[in-house]
């Protein structure tokens, strides 16, 4: 015993630092007690994040003495992968993780290859371990809520993937098991971290986050103008059908969610995506579209229509002429862009609305 009572900042870092729960700034923050440059951090950083380790010493102007005391404090947390399923349809790929507990989570590999020699993924993550939120027509929902993820258990879905793939990851939507707006402190860490230069250094505008309308979120976006884009689930225009459809809706009625999303527009310029389910017989009449004109008058969107995914069988996607007939309807009623968009990975439960957190 050396008879000296450690710094009051030295003691604060004896819990282990996860080097990948950390803004590049934070981590600086954390170390700098310790002699870590605002430099140094960001190759710790880079370090842990591209390759999983500590920087070489000699190489990055540390000296073995300031390393091997980052390494006393720091380490590099890492996802166990549970399993890994390929869909031989159409390449879509669906990541079982376990992290600091039993708690397993997923995440799914989405193929571009519209253009060869330029192959590239987004990764669509998780942001919790099961969800409270209970949509119905959502495999997770009917999971209830586990637990949140940590900022490095995102950061680590991504890290994760990237490693096991021939091309690079550029873009990341917060659309896996849970509500991203419901664990916001840790999502907008790891976005950051994502999006850094010493991070993967994916572009901000290609991280999307979805919520399913957690209102307190949006505004707190629309507060702080992330460049991240945001997408809301709504399902339908009409309250009742919505709340049936979407428990949520009893917390943050239509009404206060799309007067978040004009104030969201006003502060942030963006444009705001709303995500529709396709529920054949539900969501799809002509008075469907005419309410959601209704709604959305003077705030510009985007109406993403996406085919509902049910296991169960409880709800089944619209055939080819009840979803022209509702495209008709939203062109005669909606002044916005409508996108029909592929979920894909149904063969090894990959699609929207179909991660459940097991093996299949
Ligand atoms: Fe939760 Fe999203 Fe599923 Fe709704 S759709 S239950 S918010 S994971």
């Amino acid at each position: 015993m050396s008879g000296k009572t450690p710094s009051p900042s030295v003691q604060a870092l004896e819990t282990p630092l996860l080097l990948k729960d950390f803004p590049s700034a934070e981590l600086h923050a954390r170390l700098a007690p310790l002699g870590v440059t605002a430099r140094q951090a960001r190759l710790l950083q880079l370090a842990a994040v591209r390759h999983g380790k500590f920087p070489e010493a000699v190489a990055n102007g540390f000296s073995a003495r300031l390393l091997a005391t980052v390494q006393r404090v720091a380490t590099i947390p890492q996802l166990t992968i549970v399993d890994k399923r390929v869909s031989p349809q159409d390449g879509f790929a669906k990541y079982l993780f376990r992290g600091s507990d039993d708690a397993c989570f997923e995440a799914v590999r989405i193929p571009l290859l519209h253009k060869t020699g330029d192959e590239k993924y987004v990764v669509c993550v998780s942001s919790q371990a099961g969800c409270a939120l209970g949509c119905v027509f959502c495999a997770t929902g009917r999971l209830g809520f586990r637990r949140h993820l940590a900022t490095w258990e995102i950061v680590d879905q991504v890290i994760q993937i990237q490693a096991g793939s021939a091309h690079p990851v550029r873009g990341v939507v917060f659309m896996g098991m849970g509500e991203p707006l419901l664990n916001l402190d840790a999502v907008l860490r790891a976005a950051q971290i994502l999006a850094e230069p010493s991070g993967l250094a994916i572009s901000g505008k290609a991280i999307t986050l979805s919520t399913a309308g957690i209102v307190p979120g949006i505004l707190r976006l629309a507060a702080e103008r992330r460049p991240y884009k945001l997408i809301v689930s709504l399902a339908s225009a009409d309250p009742r059908r919505r709340g049936e459809l979407m428990p949520v809706e009893k917390l943050y009625p239509t009404g206060e969610l799309i007067a978040a999303l004009r104030a969201y527009h006003a502060a942030t310029g963006q444009r705001v995506t709303l995500a529709w389910p396709l529920l054949a017989g539900l969501n799809t009449r002509a008075e469907d579209a005419r309410q959601l004109a209704e709604l959305t008058r003077g705030l510009p969107v985007q109406l993403d229509l996406i085919d509902v995914n049910d296991p169960s069988g409880r709800f089944r996607p619209p055939d080819r002429a009840e979803l022209d007939a509702f495209r008709d309807a939203l062109r005669l009623h909606l002044a916005a862009p409508v996108v029909r968009r592929y979920s894909g990975g149904q063969d090894i439960h990959a699609a929207c609305g179909m991660l459940a957190g097991t093996a299949t």
